[in-house]
């Protein structure tokens, strides 16, 4: 067997006219937003930075907040540590900015009303707090929740730690726990085996709520600017952002 290329975040990630002619070749089974939280009585989206509930589930969130199930966004990180030595953002702007964006992307969603619960874990680390986050996860969530959070395979070491913790979180209180790939679209290339692809949904989403979340990821104009100061390419990469545009989501059941 070939050797397993190591995971890069950097680059331009796998281009999206693959993603696309690979995912149709496949025939993935569908499941549709009723049915995904058909009894929930809240949607818990597990958000390690700010945008990656709309990277991941952004259309789900849509649907909830049409249908008026109520959500929340657990916020671990704040984001500070999206642009390391740069002359345009300090960590405490990042906070600041972040924040403001990720109201206005809700706003733009539709999801107006979703609360935001931010845990503050320290961006980029969040792997060395997991029990901690685990224990706040498992003391958030309710019964008859539908939780959404990060494959522990997505391939960013704060989501990887985020997957894993809503999973013990999850275990210990019996709630129904969703995982979605975010990072995968950039360093898998079709059929990884790190991936659980034969355990994947597709989750097909209306023209007005696709519309809605193309809108709502670019209200996070910090992750989608390149750095001048740094000389670094935009944080959220052209094929996250494709990913993120899709008709559907892709999602790995309970
Ligand atoms: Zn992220």
């Amino acid at each position: 067997m070939a050797a397993l290329t190591s995971i890069s975040l950097d680059g331009t990630g796998t281009d999206e006219r693959t993603w696309r002619a690979w995912l149709r070749s496949r025939r993935c089974p569908t499941i549709l937003p009723q049915q995904v939280l058909r009894d929930a009585q809240r949607l818990v989206v597990v958000a390690p930075h700010p945008d990656d509930e709309i990277l991941g589930s952004g259309g789900l969130l849509a649907w909830s907040a049409h249908e008026r199930c109520p959500a929340l966004v657990v916020a671990v990180t704040q984001g500070e540590a999206s642009h390391p030595a740069s002359r345009r953002f300090s960590p405490a702007d990042l906070v600041e900015a972040r924040r403001h964006e990720r109201r206005e992307a809700l706003c733009t969603l539709g999801a107006r009303a979703c609360h935001v619960v931010e845990l503050a874990l320290p961006d980029g680390r969040v792997a060395d707090h997991e029990a901690r986050l685990a224990a706040s996860l498992a003391a958030t969530f309710r019964p008859h929740d539908v939780v959404i959070a990060p494959l522990p395979a997505d391939g960013h070491p704060d989501h990887d730690a985020c997957g894993r913790a809503a999973r013990a979180a999850a275990a210990a209180t019996g709630i129904a726990l969703w995982h979605v790939p975010i990072w995968v679209w950039h360093w898998a290339t079709p059929g990884d085996p790190r991936v659980p692809w034969t355990r994947m949904r597709r989750l097909p989403l209306p023209d007005r709520i696709v519309r809605r979340k193309r809108a709502a990821l670019e209200a996070h104009t910090s992750q989608l600017t390149a750095d001048a100061s740094t000389g670094r390419a935009a944080v959220i990469s052209e094929c996250l952002r494709r990913g993120a545009s899709r008709r559907f989501e892709m999602l790995v059941p309970p």
